[in-house]
């Protein structure tokens, strides 16, 4: 079986979130399950490109409009990845050392164009074609209904949502710059009278999953729109949670953290990575350290985080460490905070891997509390490094973390509001205090189960009832 995933990110060669990370093991799991796996994905001008090597398998031009653009398929010379990588050349569109930006309506329908002319040129058809997310959400209506891609009308295809709050909405000046279709379906690309990616792919692509079960129960009736369209479509609807990839994530063998460990020598690892977090953020080692680790976005309940972390401050005898980027408003909002709260909380605004995986292994817990988690990573990352997660519950989150008073493994509030984030932060503070139990419960957690294998497992039963 041939599996072509198609997607704007993937891990380690472009990442902005969780989307690269599933995109960049997925395939790998799945391939150690016999299925032959690719990734397709734009040609950014990043480190990764500049420092590798790559072949051309494929020239072309597309017709953007009135507009001839060149395109050119590589693929990387030598698979260091454990999947093939190919990736979609656009000088004039994609050669940007940023992921997404103002222009994404021309820039990705040329790259879901370029794709489909490269596969439709190959003499091997793939058994199965995965996209992920609104910026691939044409392509299966283009497999169905595109004139020039009637060979593909037969490929089951498959849409993962990571995340249905992203559309890729843009108006009907737009539609020239998708390739020529049957116009009698050109309904099936709207939803409220603009063009929706996403709503087009939930209407044509053969599948439909999101990445936790909870995160498509919540979709019908909380879709950012689509929920009509969800309700209609359920029964090609589908909740495979996501997996991490336990060789990337593995305290024992990070090469980004100051001292690995392993569940014989938790406790001494932690601790001296918790050290150095502290000494270059100037935080007390002996307090209780929480961190929090993501977008800088009202759907991670960042919003609220001037008033939370105030607030526990005061309330409770702990640290607080942030990394994250996104809303400026809310990075300008969070940088007040750095000087008058100095010695208790600190944060690095902006992108670093390296910290983020030294803030997994040396947290004591991790702060999660999304106004929307279609399934969230960072748990499942914060368990495997000992880190205890504090979540709101909700998606991915309400699938993966049980409060610890119902025999779980963290911390879980009901309500997303300043005090009741506050007062499960205090019950956290209160578990570290108890220092035995909490001891026992960081090598408990690092020994639950997320990885890969299950979810790639179910994903290939998906693809197998679509093929038969
Ligand atoms: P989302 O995709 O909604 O942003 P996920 O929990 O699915 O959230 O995935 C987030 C991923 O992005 C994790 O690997 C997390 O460690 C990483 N991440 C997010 N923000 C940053 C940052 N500022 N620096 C480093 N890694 C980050």
């Amino acid at each position: 079986m041939n599996v072509i995933h198609i997607s704007a990110e993937c891990y380690p060669v472009a990442k902005v979130g969780g989307l690269a990370d599933v995109v960049g093991a997925l395939p790998i799991y799945q391939n150690k399950l016999g299925v032959s796996s690719t990734v397709i994905m734009p040609f950014y001008d990043n480190v990764f490109t500049q420092t590798h090597q790559f072949t051309t398998l494929y020239r072309g031009s597309l017709s953007i409009g009135s507009k001839k653009i060149p395109f050119s398929i590589v693929s990387l010379k030598k698979s260091e990845l454990n999947f093939d990588l190919v990736l979609v050349d656009i000088p004039a569109l994609l050669h940007t050392p940023y992921v997404y930006s103002a222009d994404d309506t021309e820039r990705f329908i040329a790259f879901q164009t370029a794709t489909l002319d490269y596969i439709i040129s190959q003499q091997e058809l793939p058994t199965i074609i995965h996209c992920h997310d609104h910026h691939t959400g044409l392509i299966p209506f283009l497999m169905s209904h595109g004139k020039n891609y009637t060979a593909l009308k037969e490929i089951p295809s498959i849409l993962t949502i990571h995340n249905a709050q992203y559309q890729g909405w843009f108006d009907y000046e737009h539609l020239p710059l998708i390739p020529d279709f049957d116009r009698a379906k050109i309904g099936l690309l709207d939803w409220n009278s603009t063009i929706n990616p996403l709503a087009a792919a939930i209407k044509t692509a053969w599948q439909v999953v999101t990445v936790s079960p909870s995160y498509m129960a919540e979709l019908q009736v909380n879709a950012n729109g689509l929920e009509t369209l969800l309700q209609h479509e359920k029964q090609k609807c589908t909740g495979i949670l996501n997996g991490i990839d336990t060789t990337v994530w593995n305290p024992a063998t990070d090469q980004f953290l100051p001292k690995t460990f392993g569940i014989n020598n938790v406790q001494s690892g932690k601790k001296a990575n918790k050290k150095w977090l502290c000494k270059r953020y100037q935080l007390d080692p002996k307090k209780p350290l929480f961190v929090f680790i993501g977008r800088l976005v009202r759907e991670k309940g960042a919003d609220l985080f001037n008033d939370v972390f105030t607030q526990a401050l005061t309330e409770n005898d702990i640290a607080i460490l942030l990394l994250g980027s996104g809303q400026s408003d809310i990075e300008d909002r969070i940088k007040e905070l750095i000087t008058p709260l100095k010695g208790t909380f600190n944060a690095h605004i902006g992108y670093d891997e390296q910290l983020s995986h030294v803030m997994y292994a040396g947290a004591d817990f991790l702060l999660m509390p999304s106004r929307v988690e279609p399934c969230g990573l960072n748990q499942m990352y914060a368990l495997r490094y000992g880190t205890v997660p504090v979540v709101h519950q909700i998606g991915g989150l309400k699938d993966t973390v049980i409060d610890i008073s119902k025999n779980g493994v963290g911390f879980v509030h009901q309500q997303l509001t300043v005090s009741a984030i506050c007062k499960t932060i205090s019950r956290a503070t209160k578990f570290y205090s108890e220092t035995d139990k909490f001891k026992k419960n960081r090598i408990l957690i690092m020994q639950i189960d997320h990885s890969w294998d299950s979810s790639a497992a179910s994903y290939i039963s998906l693809y197998n009832s679509l093929i038969h």
